[in-house]
């Protein structure tokens, strides 16, 4: 059995690795002059490749009842994989990462792996367009090749700068139907003049998101104000139902709390500081609970003045001290651009796919795997968990027919 697998990155390599384990014999067209160019750069180059908190709530989908089987399915094998591979795991707060703490030894271990299952491996052959006879008939720029089966596992346009020929051009040739692609886990942007003001500063903050005045998502953790907006691993897990919320026209709004740790009322705790602490200005107040600048610009919104007591303030100023401090409201006018997201919302779609072997449904023989799918996860591992969870089903199902 002939397997071609286009795309040389991690699902690829893990579903060329699975088919020949197998019995197939495999080559990997990879476009670039290396495999894993994107493993390489993932978690800052730490790579974290897993979760141990596995809650299909995590992957997002049009049609999350055609990712439950895969999910069922596949997320107990990923670990096995990786010990089949030599990893050791280094896990912080339910992260997994290599314990070399390096990227490069999964992308190590993944070609270590495909070399002893005698994987081929073709660089600089993007595949161009696929044709389906009695065999799959696969082009590149160079070269034609012949295959009885095919993995498209081309990846997302998510931080891709250059132009080629994409794993959706070559499914939509196929008649697959593409998903609106949309930038996820990204920066936001917003006009709000408190992020120009903290440009830099990093906070431990709770975030609320409305869409039209509706609560529907919170999520904890470090904000960074950015000249452009907002960034951090909280804001990135927004960004999905923002890119989907601005495409429809929706008013997109996420109010800060900068005070989530505290367990008591805003207004008590402020007071009892104040009695216990009579000299002090609620300025000096703030700055015992808060970066500086964050304080000095919520004093400034409120029109308060740096020397005033918390005795001076009228009931009005009063609460908007505590709305502020609780609930600053950002409003926003956009995300970045696809090339900045770290992943992409949409893709092929799951409706097409048969989820316990990942081949079409529309083209025998040929399957996909990865971010070119219409799935995209939290921050924490997830996509990567994706990735490995349906290479591993396409690997071991294309073997089957043999
Ligand atoms: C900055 C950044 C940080 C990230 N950090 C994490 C993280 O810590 N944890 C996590 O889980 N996820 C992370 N991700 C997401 C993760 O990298 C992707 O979800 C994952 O790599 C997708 O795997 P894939 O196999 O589908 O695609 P890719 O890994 O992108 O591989 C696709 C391959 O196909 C090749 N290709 C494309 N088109 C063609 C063609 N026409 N012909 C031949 N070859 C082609 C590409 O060159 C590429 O090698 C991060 C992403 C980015 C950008």
């Amino acid at each position: 059995m002939d397997v071609l697998v286009v795309g040389g990155g991690a699902s690829g390599l893990v579903s060329a690795i699975t088919a020949a384990k197998s019995g197939c014999k495999v080559t990997i067209l990879e476009k670039n002059s290396k495999c894993g160019k994107k493993l390489l750069v993932t978690g800052n180059g730490h790579c974290n490749y897993w979760n141990e908190l596995q809650e299909i709530d995590k992957y997002h989908t049009n049609n999350p009842e055609c990712f439950t089987p895969i999910f069922n399915l596949a997320k107990d094998k990923v670990l096995n994989f990786f010990k089949e591979l030599g990893i050791i795991p280094k896990i912080k707060n339910g992260y997994y990462y290599p314990s070399s703490n390096q990227s490069i030894s999964i992308l190590n271990a993944l070609l270590n792996l495909a070399k002893y299952y005698k994987v081929n491996i073709v660089y600089e052959e993007e595949v161009t367009s696929i044709k389906k006879n009695h065999k799959f008939l696969v082009k590149t720029l160079n070269n034609s090749n012949e295959a009885d089966k095919v993995i498209i596992a081309t990846g997302s346009m998510a931080s891709i700068k250059d132009k080629s020929v994409t794993g959706y051009d070559l499914a939509s040739s196929l008649g697959h139907t593409i998903v609106p692609l949309l930038p996820s886990l990204v920066q936001l942007k917003s006009n709000d003049h408190l992020c120009k003001e903290l440009k830099g500063v990093r906070c431990d903050v709770k975030l609320s998101l409305y869409e039209d005045n509706n609560l529907i998502k919170e999520e904890m953790g470090e904000l960074q104000f950015t000249d452009y907006g907002l960034s951090g691993i909280c804001v990135l897990n927004l960004s999905r139902y923002i890119s989907i919320g601005l495409e429809d026209n929706k008013n997109e709004v996420i109010k800060i709390n900068f005070l989530s740790w505290l367990e008591e009322d805003t207004l008590s705790f402020i007071s009892n500081q104040s009695n216990k602490l009579p000299y002090y200005t609620i300025s000096n107040i703030l700055d015992g609970m808060l970066n500086y600048k964050i304080g000095n610009e919520i004093l400034k919104k409120c029109n308060i003045k740096a020397n005033a007591k918390l005795e001076d303030l009228d009931n009005h100023r009063l609460n908007l001290l505590i709305e502020y401090l609780t609930k600053y409201p950002v409003e926003i006018t956009g995300t970045r651009n696809l090339t900045d997201a770290q992943v992409c919302r949409g893709g092929i779609s799951l409706k097409e796919i048969n989820p316990s072997t990942m081949e079409s449904k529309l083209v025998k023989g040929l399957y996909f795997t990865g971010e070119v799918l219409d799935v995209d996860g939290d921050c924490g591992g997830y996509n990567l968990g994706f990735a490995w969870m349906s290479g591993l089903i396409a690997g071991k199902s294309v073997s089957k027919e043999k």
